[in-house]
């Protein structure tokens, strides 16, 4: 309920108060079901206090609660019910503490906010894989697809920002050990939205695909979605045109090297997926020629994993089987006689002229997977650029945006490889952020400002972040320097010079240096690292070739030929040539982490910070272990100490006056003097106590949001 319709004569202290009270709750309910917002109770400083907090609300299915703006999370790991039209109408328009916390009230608010400020903003999702980003983002979309103003051309985007999903899903989660629908992918999507609110349109990057899980998941993972939903899922005559077999474990990229099956998952139902996914390329206005293109690719990829060699009497490749080649054939729309040898030979240059160069069995092999991945992963990419066409807003006038970040979460296994070392460097530079933006921007703000403070001690990261991207001496480089001595550098040579150089940093250990550092012995062959989130260990094998990520040439000149049209798209004669050295893959991430962080700059910050209430997706079990080892990392009890000792709101003394002058006479409708006499003159007017604010040099900044939500609300009465 809003409280808007409340007596006229409420005064503006009272009005206070009663919000306060409504918050608070009465002693009882507090007991059972904890404290709402963190920020609100003197007892709540302390790490077991926030966790006893988080375990009375988890118990009672109360899965959210604040640290004044920024909405905690606790992955219920069931269904709660609470993602309702009804509930989604509750909280439309409704002051951010006059409800309990809800993903959807911060929905709301960054909405209104936006509408109000004319400004753009981003919601940032953080935690470990499998606290519930990916499903909170989803919330998010939906909670905008229904609440905001519609029209019959509105809809038809609505639709397809919503049937995005799906999609991208499909292509870009697989179930591992950590979540059944883990991102392998990163997502950062802007929503669009017209000055009367409506949603008019968007646009979607996304960050390094995990392409080697197209060609190996470790004991228990699976491949991407859309190779068990086609094979489960599709029609027969379909499936007969792309000449699969309705059985999973007939191709061998999906069954697991030494078990002979696929990794079995419950919790996803591939064939009713199928159909979801069928029907969203339908509304997204794929062609019919496109989506069999695109089938036939995926049905290719699968071919392409049953291809084997056997070595001739010379100890060359060649090709054990055909009639995978005879479909790679029809569904690529290139001659046999091509695929066949572009499998097993690779052009080299032997006196200015081009030769072709057999390939030893395990060559091969490792330039088969290595196209698998390069087919599926330049598709990933063509699928997006799709998509961002298909939600692309023609129109040109001035738009506001919402940015929804959803990235894989930090994850740590019990072997890590290249893959893991960029996923958990990516969350490190995501947690950099939120410290710049709130911890260290905050304090300096302050400072700058001229208002009073302690200042509130945390651990900065970018030690970490340093230690893994800086130019000449951090990880990536070194990695970068062996990739380029092929031939000579191997794994081995490239830990070799990790341990000359980084030897002596703190978040650095490796076999040598082990037991000194963490008293914890590590295998020969691996590297660990102190993440801020924990320590992780990553074994060096596959570093460099991942990071070349190499396509020899000849096999990208076959797929030139192609008659499939996205493969032809995705593999344009325009490429440039394979003599020039390309970026290497974690060169390529780094930059593009540059540029995501340099977008999100840009913009108002809003956060979501997810957890994971246990290590067995159960519901109803909370592990006080696991949570308060997030509560620690993700910052909470740092952001919490500054959050209450600080001010939750502040605004340019122009825009705040600009605001609430209606509000009092002296001000309205034209103030004569500076914003700053205007504002202090507008809040000695709505009687703020002088503890409530404070003035800085160009801002006034206010302790509790209350205060700022009764003076909004006095524009009602
Ligand atoms: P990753 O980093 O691996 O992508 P993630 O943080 O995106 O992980 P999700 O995929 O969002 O994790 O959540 C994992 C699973 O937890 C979901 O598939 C769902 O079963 C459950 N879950 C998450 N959030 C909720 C929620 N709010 N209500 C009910 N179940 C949830
Ligand atoms: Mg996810």
């Amino acid at each position: 309920m809003t409280h808007m319709a409340l007596e006229m004569s409420e005064s503006l202290e009272e009005r206070c108060n009663r919000i306060l009270r409504d918050m608070e709750g009465s002693l009882t309910a507090r007991d059972r079901v904890g404290i709402q917002d963190f920020v609100l109770l003197d007892a709540y400083t302390s790490e077991s206090a926030v966790l006893d907090n988080l375990r009375k609300r988890f118990n009672e299915n109360l899965i959210y609660t604040y640290i004044g703006t920024l909405l905690v999370s606790v992955n219920p790991y069931k269904e709660l019910g609470i993602y309702t039209k009804k509930q989604m109408d509750i909280y439309m328009g409704v002051n951010f503490f006059e409800l309990p916390p809800h993903i959807y009230a911060l929905a709301d608010n960054v909405y209104r906010t936006m509408l109000t400020e004319t400004n753009n903003h981003f919601i940032l999702i953080s935690g470990e894989s499998g606290a519930g980003k990916t499903e909170a983002s989803k919330k998010i979309l939906q909670f905008y697809a229904v609440s905001c103003p519609s029209t019959k051309l509105l809809d038809n985007v609505r639709d397809r920002l919503l049937l995005s999903n799906p999609v991208l899903e499909a292509f870009g989660n697989a179930k591992t050990l950590k979540n059944d629908n883990s991102s392998r992918f990163g997502k950062y999507m802007d929503i669009q939205f017209d000055h009367m609110g409506g949603a008019v349109g968007g646009h979607i990057l996304s960050y390094l695909l995990e392409k080697s899980r197209v060609v190996h998941q470790n004991h228990g993972e699976r491949s991407f979605h859309i190779f068990y939903q086609l094979v489960e899922g599709g029609e027969e005559d379909l499936l007969r045109w792309l000449g699969l077999e309705r059985n999973c474990q007939r191709y061998s990229y999906l069954v697991q090297v030494g078990e002979g099956e696929c990794a079995k998952v419950s919790s996803v139902n591939d064939k009713s997926d199928w159909k979801t996914v069928r029907k969203a390329l339908s509304v997204i206005e794929f062609s019919e020629s496109n989506i069999e293109s695109l089938f036939a690719i995926i049905a290719s990829v699968l071919h392409l994993g049953n291809v084997t060699f056997v070595a001739d009497s010379q100890g060359y490749a060649t090709l054990n089987n055909s009639p995978e080649i005879h479909w790679l054939s029809k569904l690529l729309g290139i001659p046999a006689q091509v695929i066949q040898v572009g499998l097993t030979h690779r052009k080299i240059e032997a006196r200015s002229e081009e030769v072709l160069s057999p390939f030893t069995v395990d060559q091969a092999v490792y330039a088969k997977d290595a196209l698998a991945k390069a087919i599926y992963g330049r598709t990933f990419t063509w699928l997006v650029n799709e998509l961002n066409e298909s939600l692309a807003n023609k129109d040109s006038s001035r738009k506001t945006v919402i940015g929804l970040l959803d990235i894989y979460g930090f994850e740590v296994f019990s072997v890590n490889s290249f893959e893991q070392f960029c996923i958990n460097y990516c969350n490190e530079k995501l947690q950099q952020l939120f410290i710049q933006l709130t911890l260290k921007s905050e304090q300096e703000e302050y400072e700058m400002e001229g208002i009073e403070w302690e200042s509130v001690p945390y651990f900065n990261n970018k030690i970490i972040c340093d230690l893994v991207e800086e130019k000449f001496k951090g990880i990536i480089s070194v990695l970068d320097e062996e990739c380029l001595r092929p031939g000579e550098a191997t794994d081995m040579t490239f830990l070799e010079k990790l341990e000359e150089k980084m030897g002596g940093h703190a978040h650095f250990v490796t076999h040598k240096l082990a037991d000194q550092k963490t008293r914890k012995t590590l295998e020969r062959g691996d590297f660990r690292l102190l993440h801020y989130a924990g320590e992780v260990t990553y074994s060096v094998v596959g570093f460099l070739d991942k990071n070349n990520d190499l396509l020899y040439r000849n096999i990208k000149e076959v797929m030139r030929q192609s008659k499939n049209a996205i493969v032809k798209h995705c593999f344009p004669s325009t490429e440039p040539d394979s003599k020039k050295r390309p970026e290497t893959v974690a060169t390529q991430f780094k930059s593009s982490l540059v540029g995501l962080t340099e977008i999100l700059m840009s913009k108002e910050p809003w956060y979501v910070r997810c957890m994971k209430p246990n290590e067995g997706k159960q519901p109803g079990l909370f592990d006080d272990v696991l949570v308060r080892h997030q509560v620690k990392y993700l910052g909470l009890m740092e952001h919490l100490r500054v959050r209450r000792a600080g001010f939750a709101y502040r605004r340019r003394y122009e825009i705040f006056l600009q605001r609430y002058k209606p509000l009092c006479p002296d001000t309205w409708p034209n103030w004569k003097g500076t914003a700053a006499e205007g504002v202090e003159c507008l809040v000695k007017h709505l009687g703020y106590k002088p503890d409530e604010y404070k003035m800085g040099r160009t801002k006034i900044f206010i302790r509790h949001p209350r205060t700022l939500f009764a003076t909004e609300d006095a524009f009602e009465v």
